[in-house]
Formats: C-alpha cells, sequence, structure tokens
C-alpha cells in the first residue's frame, strides 16, 4: 500500500498543530511548530486565510488522515466501513484507526511514532497470537497477543523506542509489557480514550456526506 514519504512537518504546519509524526523530535525544541508555526509555501507567512465551512470539514479530515499515516483511498474506503457498521459512524471510524496494528505498535511503545510503528510492521518485526503479520492496517482484536518476535527482541530500534517511551502511560484499552516487548488489547479502545489530539470526526462524517 502506497504512503505519503514527502516531507513531514509541513503537514503539521498546514494544520497549525503538532500530529506528533516524527517521534522523539517532536517534544523537543526542534519542532517545526514551535520555530515555524505558519503555513508552508511561499506566502505562509504573509497572511492565514480565515477557514470556513467546507473548509473546516476538509482540515479536519486531512488532520486525521495525516495522523494515521493513510491515503485518501485508503482513508475514504475505511470510512466507508465505518458508516456501514451499526453505531455512530464517527466513532466507529476513530475505533477503527486507533485498531490498526502499526498504531497498536506505536501506543505499545515499541516505536516513537505511527510512521516508526509502520516500518516495525512491515519488517515482519511483530506477531500476533503467535503468527508474524507485517501487514501495518491488520485490525486488532479484544484478547489479541501482539509481541515482538523472538528474533527481533535485541533489535537496535524497537529497544530504543521502548526506552524513550518507557515514562509513558499505555492507553486503558492496552496492557504492555516493555521489558519482554508484549502486550494485549484488553478491550476495544472506547472514543474518549483515543488520541492524545483534539478530533471533530463529525466533520469528517460531514465531509464525506455531501
Ligand atoms: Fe509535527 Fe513532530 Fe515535525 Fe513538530 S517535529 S512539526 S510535531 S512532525
Amino acid at each position: 500500500m502506497a504512503r505519503y514519504i514527502g516531507p513531514v512537518c509541513r503537514l503539521c504546519r498546514r494544520e497549525a498543530m503538532k500530529l506528533f509524526l516524527k517521534g522523539e523530535r517532536c517534544y523537543s525544541e526542534k519542532c517545526a511548530i514551535e520555530k515555524r508555526n505558519f503555513p508552508p509555501g511561499q506566502h505562509g507567512k504573509s497572511r492565514r486565510p480565515k477557514i470556513q465551512g467546507y473548509g473546516l470539514q476538509l482540515r479536519e479530515k486531512q488532520k486525521v488522515r495525516r495522523i494515521y499515516g493513510m491515503l485518501e483511498r485508503q482513508f475514504r474506503n475505511l470510512f466507508e466501513k465505518a458508516a456501514r457498521m451499526k453505531g455512530v459512524t464517527g466513532d466507529n471510524l476513530m475505533g477503527m484507526l486507533e485498531r490498526r496494528l502499526d498504531s497498536v505498535v506505536y501506543r505499545m511503545g515499541f516505536g516513537t511514532s505511527r510512521t516508526a510503528g509502520r516500518q516495525v510492521v512491515r519488517h515482519g518485526h511483530i506477531q500476533v497470537n503467535g503468527r508474524k503479520v507485517n501487514i501495518p492496517s491488520f485490525m486488532v482484536r479484544a484478547g489479541d497477543v501482539i509481541e515482538v518476535r523472538e528474533r527481533s527482541k535485541k533489535n537496535v530500534s524497537i529497544l530504543a523506542a521502548a526506552e524513550a517511551t518507557a515514562h509513558q502511560p499505555s492507553p486503558n484499552w492496552l496492557e504492555v509489557d516493555r521489558e519482554t516487548l508484549k502486550g494485549r488489547v484488553i478491550a476495544l479502545p472506547k472514543r474518549e480514550e483515543l488520541v492524545q489530539i483534539q478530533i471533530n470526526e463529525q466533520m469528517i462524517v460531514e465531509l464525506y456526506s455531501k
């Protein structure tokens, strides 16, 4: 599946907020939002246009899509799936995004960002319920056991990530042991437990329902 490979800090600058796409750098003073909090591009510094209506909905969708590192088609397909499910579409969408294996690996601290989590998965370092899974969009379920594979337990970048994220609490819906590099999905995530960034998913629903 294709992915965005361009500069990522400009994505945060476009949304005028930290999207935490670069791991530890996002918490340092090197963060572009700390240093250059104006839109990217030639005229970024001169003005930030007033956004309303469709623009607000579009920005909200782009923000969420970028946080989870997805391209438009894949994101749209996930939205259609969320809309077909029982319950509130926005909640379903956010729940499914958070249950992606790359996001779960990041939440467990085996990668310092979702991009790093994606790489850990793609490089075959993760197993789910004892079987290797290298698909970042794999959707975890309640009760699944996610673990760094035995042969990857000495992987330098995974160990560094586990150490760097050791002080961060794990979400309530995940049980994590950073010593053994193993974790379990205790329950499906509830909407209020999701992502540290304020998201108004209703705007995405309105955008796609036009
Ligand atoms: Fe965004 Fe992180 Fe870059 Fe800051 S360092 S602009 S939070 S990706």
